[in-house]
């Protein structure tokens, strides 16, 4: 799972200044999935940058699974390998490769990571299958619809098994029997993976899905419980 305790992050310096997280805490556990909230500039993607290492917090604290990553400063040797094998991210659009067919848009980041090609295949084909795609991993992304790129870019997130998946607005474009599917997918991964699922959304057809919600206004978050509505 992942822990934040009092985490915040200054842009800019003196008269320039600007807190875009005030105190931030929040606790995901493994196999939980969580829905963040907040309007245009309330601080989502400067929390999500900070989670996901792509810049520096201020001060706090961050632990993933048993490590602190981050005590005012990063505890992390290898900051690419922290964002390659320990974070997963599902983005709204899925940047899949256009050169590569699905099999290897999802077996590049293990292979990134130094494992074999052929392991790398074997490890994308289990995820394609376990998200019910396995039959299109000979296609090229531009042949996929919408919602088997959706299903392909989890399965790029979740392939390297990190204990953290940040999904910023994986569901905006879809309609509502994809957007819910694609939320029962992401609970799936996450107990059968124990991953601990960060989902940033304004969307309403998933918002009553969440069992917990961290609201975020001014980089400040509030924790609340959601509907929890049954997947199905
Ligand atoms: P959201 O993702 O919720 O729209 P952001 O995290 O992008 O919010 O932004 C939060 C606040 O921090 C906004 O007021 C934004 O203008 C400011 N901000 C974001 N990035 C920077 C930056 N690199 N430098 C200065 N201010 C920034
Ligand atoms: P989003 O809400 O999707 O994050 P934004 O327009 O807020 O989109 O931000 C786009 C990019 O510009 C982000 O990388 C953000 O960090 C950066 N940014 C946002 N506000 C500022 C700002 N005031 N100064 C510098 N960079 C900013």
């Amino acid at each position: 799972g992942i822990i934040i305790e009092g985490l915040s992050k200054q842009y800019g310096y003196g008269d320039t200044a600007f807190l875009a997280l005030k105190n931030v805490n929040m606790h995901v556990a493994p196999g939980e999935v969580v829905g963040l909230i907040g309007p245009s500039g309330s601080g989502k993607s400067t929390l999500l940058k900070c989670l996901g290492a792509v810049i520096d917090p201020t001060a706090g604290r961050m632990t993933l699974g048993d490590e602190v990553i981050f005590d005012g400063a990063w505890h992390v040797k290898d900051l690419r390998a922290l964002r390659r094998d320990k974070i997963g991210f599902v983005f709204q659009a899925p940047y899949l490769i256009p050169f590569l067919d699905v099999l290897d848009n999802v077996a590049l980041l293990p292979m990134l990571a130094g494992v074999d090609n052929t392991t790398a295949r074997k490890q994308a084909l289990e995820l394609l299958t376990a998200l019910d795609v396995q039959h299109r991993a000979s296609a090229m992304p531009s042949q996929l619809s919408g919602g088997e790129q959706q299903r392909v870019a989890i399965a790029r997130g979740l392939v390297n098994r990190p204990p953290v998946i940040l999904a910023d607005e994986p569901t905006a474009p879809l309609d509502s029997v994809r957007a819910l599917a694609v939320i029962r997918m992401l609970n799936d991964m996450a107990k059968r993976f124990e991953t601990a699922v960060i989902v940033v959304t304004h969307d309403e057809k998933i918002i009553p899905t969440f069992k917990r919600i961290y609201h975020i206004r001014d980089g400040e978050t509030h924790e609340e419980v959601g509907e929890g509505r049954a997947l199905g």
